[in-house]
């Protein structure tokens, strides 16, 4: 079937980017066409997985612009582009506003200033996956209604696959599926198709030799369409090594209940981390997220253990929001416990000898206060290190999780696609993690995967409204 429509704007995803940034347009009177892949009404994609709580890397939307542009700019790094930082900054807090108007509920789950504002209801403090009826996927119903009942066309099933164009302009977006090929003409077009972690190819080229040994810790919905598309029209692509993810145990790719929490971070970041030869080969110091992107990089991605004692499996083991301890024992996960690291090493078949050196360099090394002398340093600032001295110790299986990737298509601070000498493409946008150019960088920085959303969301469908007119 081949059909011909036109639009002044079509967005291609409907997470929480795309559908923000169609609602917005319709608001403001344009004619907006939505393609999503996913067929069911409650099609599945990370923003309706998501934990649902609306941050700037980990401090309150609210706060103003100018320490949000600090927090941005510390978060990243100094990685992230001044531009889209400012811009993230500047409008984090109409973003949350301008949600509640659109019937968004916000809960405030605790008085940490990243706890201020949690989609309502918010998730239960249980592992595994469980986004039905939270705050998330009311909100991404709210926002397809609201944009229906102002005209929109929000249609499931439509798979972009190419983009139009006309003289270096974008004039629409092909879709395909089992009907045919379907044409939108536009004169503008949003790609907020949510990063393409879900494409082993680009995951290989980009990320990790063994996309196969990462794990998914997401819908896996985004496949880098959006980049491939852009691409094919010139676009300019930011590094693209990095992404957002958390240390998850190996048997996540077995066990649905260990996934996407809890996360492990706090048992490898506070004890540490080994591969199985027993060496240290990663500054655990620096973070989950950053220790996730380390384990994905090695040959074997699945070769990574942390190892702790009982004062971190009693302790930071339990202060996460969803914490391993109890959660993760009670999932099923796998969690071997000795009285003593040799007993420890028989379990884990890592030689005993060389873990023994390795955790007893690393508990004098603490002791004195001279982390810096061991390779790899520890760093000490972020996250305060303990001593792996209180039996009985512990040992568990670590895989990476790759929640998004931080890399994408080059933008400025509207969500104009820019080439690579910075010129934008005539009416292409993109908005979302399917762009970069803010997170990422060699500290993997993260600032928030849904404020990212609504703020380019509402930033693009306002040029685009602002152009218009
Ligand atoms: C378990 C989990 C917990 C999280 N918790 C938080 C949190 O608490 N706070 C936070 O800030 N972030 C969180 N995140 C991250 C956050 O959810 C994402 O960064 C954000 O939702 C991304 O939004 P998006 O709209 O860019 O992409 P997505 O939500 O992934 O949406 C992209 C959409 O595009 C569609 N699509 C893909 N290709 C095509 C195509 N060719 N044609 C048409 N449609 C296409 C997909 O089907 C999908 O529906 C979490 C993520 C996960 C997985």
């Amino acid at each position: 079937m081949n059909e011909s429509n036109d639009f002044d704007v079509v967005v291609v995803g409907g997470g929480i980017a795309g559908l923000t940034a169609a609602s917005r347009a319709a608001e403001q009177g344009l004619r907006v066409a939505l393609l999503e892949r996913g067929t069911d009404e409650r099609y599945l994609c990370n923003s309706r997985y998501s934990g649902g709580v609306i941050h700037l890397a980990f401090h309150n939307v609210k706060e103003p612009p100018e320490a949000l542009f600090e927090v941005i700019k510390d978060a990243t790094a100094g990685n992230a582009d001044p531009a889209l930082a400012r811009a993230l900054a500047t409008t984090s807090g109409r973003a949350v506003d301008w949600l509640q108007q659109q019937g968004a509920k916000f809960i405030r789950v605790g008085n940490i200033v990243w706890q201020q504002w949690v989609l309502a209801p918010p998730r239960p403090i249980t592992p595994g996956l469980d986004w039905r009826g939270r705050g998330p996927d009311l909100t991404l119903r709210t926002l397809a209604a609201n944009l229906e009942k102002r005209g929109g066309k929000m249609l499931r099933n439509m798979p972009a696959t190419a983009l139009m164009q006309q003289a270096g302009r974008c004039t629409g977006v092909e879709a395909t599926n089992a009907e045919g090929v379907h044409h939108f003409k536009a004169r503008a077009v949003i790609l907020a198709d949510g990063g393409f972690q879900g494409n082993a190819e680009l995951v290989r080229q980009h990320i990790s030799a063994a996309p196969e040994k990462l794990k998914q810790r997401g819908a896996g919905t985004g496949v880098g369409d959006g980049l491939r598309m852009a691409q094919a029209l010139g676009a300019h692509v930011t590094e693209a090594k990095y992404f957002y993810g958390h240390m998850l145990s190996r048997d996540a790719f077995t066990n649905d209940k260990v996934w996407p929490y809890p996360q492990l971070d706090e048992l490898g970041t506070v004890g540490i981390v080994v591969n199985t030869a027993g060496e240290r080969f990663v500054d655990e110091g620096l973070g989950g997220v950053y220790v996730a992107n380390v384990i994905a990089k090695l040959e074997n991605p699945l070769a990574a253990w942390a190892i702790f004692d009982e004062a971190i499996w009693e302790g930071p083991g339990r202060t996460a929001r969803i914490p391993a301890n109890p959660n993760y024992a009670k999932a099923g996960g796998t969690i071997l416990k000795a009285n003593s690291f040799q007993e420890l090493a028989v379990q884990t078949g890592i030689p005993a000898e060389r873990l023994e050196l390795t955790i007893g360099a690393y508990n004098a090394a603490l002791s004195a206060a001279r982390l810096d002398t061991l390779n790899p340093p520890r760093t000490s600032t972020k996250l305060q290190p303990l001593p792996l001295s209180k039996p009985p110790y512990y040992a568990v299986p670590l895989c990476a999780g790759i929640t998004y990737t931080f890399g994408g298509i080059a933008t400025d601070e509207h969500g104009r696609v820019r080439r690579p000498g910075g010129a934008p493409i005539d009416g292409l946008y993109a908005i979302g993690v399917t762009t970069g150019g803010l997170e990422g960088g060699t500290g993997c920085g993260y600032v928030g995967g849904l404020i990212r959303g609504v703020v380019f969301g509402l930033r693009a469908a306002e040029q685009i409204a602002q152009e218009r007119r």
